[in-house]
């Protein structure tokens, strides 16, 4: 069969021929429909994230995928069902974190991620997965279906936030996404469309007339370019914020979120930097925190309910969003250009197989 791999820092993605997995008992065979692109995918490609297999010498990409059961090989599933899988894998051994269903809290060496840390992905004509890992999708939605793992991502951020701010009367009206990468666009879309904020913005750094941010406007938020508008100048230009959500990579914007949260807000970072060394007033920053109850949280991953709520999520998008979307869907044949389409495309992904 057809895969798409990379040797992590030292090539660009190949097309390779792979044979056809076996799936092993309590695993299902699934044939492969759509695998969709994040900024994940190219940090993985230069080499700057993630780990290969043991042994192998190259990664099978694609970690947000949709497929059809082809043999559901005696587990629940049947065949033809539309299903997502889920990331994170055990290591070999089992741990607490996959018993209790919460592999997403799992720390490093305690898991693999599937097209990106020890573990090959979905970007292949077929894969198999444990069913546990296999989420049933219902059929209208399958088209779209490579959304349903980046959504899940801002379920679990979201949950987190919430979470944080649990202990009192929390009624945040405003959210800054930072970053209007396809993170950034689809969480934007999430808060205007699903979480009903009064006021969003979103923060980039591309030019007004840029596709990336006439959709900001589209979907009601406001536009803060980060060469005119520094995040720590957002309360002054704009207002401060109840809810930040980091989804740039760059490191600055961790420390700079503390700034443009309004008392008793927080902040959520998903970016994952490169190592940079930079100077921060950590005394105004640490008196900030304290002095205005804010939180800052990391989060990665999600969980299996993580991605049943996005499924619930995708079903609300409006519709000519998620078209937008579904327009950077190359076939197999033009997978290159899923991965060098620039910053015009909002969101890229490679069809296996037709829907
Ligand atoms: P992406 O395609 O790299 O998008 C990042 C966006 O941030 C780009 O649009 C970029 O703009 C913008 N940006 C970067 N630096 C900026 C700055 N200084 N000012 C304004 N805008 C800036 O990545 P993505 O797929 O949307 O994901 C976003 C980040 O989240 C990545 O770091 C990714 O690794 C991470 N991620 C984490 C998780 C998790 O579980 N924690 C899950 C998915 C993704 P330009 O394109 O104009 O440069
Ligand atoms: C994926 C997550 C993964 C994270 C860190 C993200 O792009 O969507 O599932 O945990 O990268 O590797
Ligand atoms: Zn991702």
């Amino acid at each position: 069969m057809k895969a798409i791999a990379v040797d992590p820092g030292a090539g660009e993605p190949a097309l390779v021929e792979r044979p056809r997995p076996d799936p092993e008992p309590g695993e299902a065979l699934v044939r492969t429909l759509r695998v969709g692109i994040d900024g994940t995918d190219h940090e993985v490609i230069a080499g700057h994230h993630g780990d290969l297999p043991d042994g192998a010498d190259e990664l099978v990409l694609g970690h947000e995928a949709v497929g059809v059961v082809e043999d559901p090989n005696g587990t629940a599933l049947e065949s033809g069902q539309f299903v997502v899988p889920t990331v994170r894998r055990r290591p070999g051994e089992s741990n607490e974190f996959f018993e209790r269903g919460e592999p997403d809290m799992a720390p490093s060496g305690a898991y693999v991620e599937r097209g990106i840390v020890g573990a090959h992905g979905f970007m292949a004509e077929y894969f198999t997965s444990p069913a546990e890992y296999l989420v049933p999708i219902p059929a209208e939605l399958a088209a779209l279906g490579f959304l349903v793992e980046p959504i899940s991502i801002t379920e679990k951020a979201l949950e987190h936030a919430v979470a944080s701010r649990s202990a009192f009367e929390w009624e945040p009206n405003s959210a800054l996404v930072l970053g209007n990468g396809p993170l950034g666009l689809i969480t934007l879309a999430m808060f205007e469309s699903v979480l009903e904020f009064d006021r969003t913005y979103c923060l980039g750094r591309r030019d007004r007339s840029h596709p990336t941010v006439e959709l900001v406007s589209e979907l009601g938020g406001t536009y803060v370019d980060s060469r005119e508008t520094p995040v720590a100048e957002i309360p002054a230009e704009h207002e401060a914020v109840d809810l930040v959500y980091e989804a740039t990579g760059h490191a600055k914007h961790a420390f700079e979120t503390v700034e443009a949260l309004a008392p008793n807000g927080v902040g959520v970072l998903l970016g994952v930097p490169e190592p940079w060394e930079f100077e921060v007033d950590g005394g105004r920053l640490h008196r900030e925190l304290v002095l205005h109850n804010k939180a800052l949280l990391g989060t990665v991953n999600s969980h299996r309910g993580h991605f049943e709520a996005a499924i619930d999520t995708l079903a609300q998008l409006p519709d000519w969003f998620t078209e937008e979307l579904a327009a950077g869907v190359y076939d197999l044949e033009n997978y290159q250009d899923a991965f060098d389409a620039g910053d015009d495309v909002v969101k890229t992904a490679i069809e296996f197989d037709g829907v």
